[in-house]
């Protein structure tokens, strides 16, 4: 963890910021992005009651400490298994969730591999107090979380594949791969254009360049052109495999990327095989031992989202590698699917008693609001019916209402 970005530093890291570095902290340098920024600054220097009070120096301070402060939590130990449960005084308790799947919760252990269908025990707990938490998948491949992001390596003979440079992550990352190996990585793969999952890239390189390599950056031919699309100022892929099915060898590992051609989180959203190691790594696809986060894992659309769990059910592989969350089996996409189902069943309902009619409001000048009231009313009349089943769950009450809403208007939007 190492706080903000330089860029975001020399954006608002100094005791006065101007709109333009606002915008550039908060969104990113496309046009279009930029311009709904504008628009927020808009909203925020033109309401002059009620504004939340300008954020202090101090205040920016507070909270850059906190990055730093989260990412070097060392209570815990993460170097193997079992683990110390010894309590930090300074975290508070961490509730107990019932698993979606009712798969066994084991500790993490980087010399045992996983039972299939298992879960990584007090996941939450674990990744808010230790550095990293590390599980082995198979002879070769690990499965590493910092903070709330996840990722994936492969130890090969001469050298080691990180599977997305995940952001901010990049200490406990290296941290991690040094208990289990002192090979150099070589490789990297971007699995779509997402800033949380590659953003540490730039490390990487300049690691590899110290070590006197040059770092092999693979992608599918669409995350090339999503990266040159939106300007990103990430370093772009040196490789790249054919959208929708390529695939490239790492030493004798076999890597088959299947790209979703109708996908649900982003035009160049992909899921990775590493065929031997029966896994497949597909970030933001599903949160496993969780209902959805965030319009279902931060997805674009719901539409598709079921099509492209579908399409992964397909594929052969054991461990779900799903970028946050906790390892993931078969089980947890049928766990999925079966929240999709309701939530759409309970969207329908909510339509039936909550009908347009009842929103239509001449007196208010204007029909702007009529539908956002509507999708609303259908977004919370959708979460208490799906609360009795999936309340106890993890996280419910934070995801289900976006989960809902953006449910409701597939269901609107098309026959
Ligand atoms: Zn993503």
């Amino acid at each position: 963890m190492h706080g903000w970005a330089p860029d975001i530093i020399g954006a608002i890291g100094e005791p006065t910021t101007d709109a333009e570095g606002y915008l550039h902290a908060s969104f990113t340098d496309s046009l279009t992005s930029r311009a709904a920024g504008r628009q927020g600054l808009g909203r925020i220097y033109t309401r002059s009651e009620g504004r939340d009070d300008q954020t202090t120096w101090q205040t920016r301070n507070a909270q850059h400490d906190a990055v730093l402060k989260w990412g070097r939590r060392t209570s815990g130990c993460s170097s193997g298994s079992p683990r110390s449960n010894e309590k930090d005084a300074s975290m508070p308790d961490f509730p107990a969730f019932p698993s979606t799947t009712g798969g066994e919760f084991v500790a993490p252990s980087k010399d045992l591999v996983l039972p299939v269908g298992a879960h990584v025990d007090q996941l939450f707990r674990r990744t808010m107090t230790e550095p990293f938490v590390l599980q082995r998948l198979s002879e070769r491949s690990y499965w590493v979380e910092v903070g709330v992001f996840a990722t994936l390596f492969y130890v090969g003979e001469e050298s080691v594949l990180l599977m997305d440079p995940i952001e901010h992550c990049y200490d406990g990352v290296v941290a991690a791969i040094e208990s289990v190996t002192a090979k150099p990585l070589s490789t990297v793969v971007y699995t779509h254009f997402h800033a949380d999952h590659i953003g540490d890239a730039p490390r990487y390189v300049e690691q590899a360049r110290q070590d006197g390599l040059t770092l092999r950056i693979v992608a599918s031919d669409m995350t090339a052109r999503k990266l040159d699309a939106v300007g990103s100022v990430l370093p772009r892929p040196t490789e790249t495999v054919a959208w929708p099915k390529g695939g490239f060898a790492f030493e004798d590992l076999g890597v088959q990327m299947h790209g979703f051609e109708w996908a649900a989180h982003t035009d160049d959203h992909s899921a990775w095989q590493l065929a031997t190691e029966r896994i497949v790594h597909c970030p933001d696809l599903m949160g496993p031992d969780q209902p959805p986060f965030w319009r279902f894992t931060a997805n674009e659309r719901f539409l598709f989202a079921e099509r492209n769990l579908n399409e992964v059910q397909e594929m052969e592989w054991d461990f779900l590698s799903a970028g946050h969350a906790n390892i993931g089996s078969r089980a947890d996409v049928q766990f999925e699917l079966g929240y999709y189902r309701d939530i759409r069943n309970a969207v329908i309902q909510a339509f039936e008693a909550n009908p347009f009619s009842g929103f239509i409001d001449p007196s208010q000048g204007a029909h702007t609001a009529w539908f956002p009231a509507q999708l609303a009313a259908v977004a919370k009349d959708a979460v208490d019916l799906m609360r009795p089943k999936y309340g106890q769950y993890y996280g419910f009450e934070a995801g289900a209402p976006s989960n809902a809403e953006l449910a409701a208007f597939t269901v609107f939007a098309f026959r």
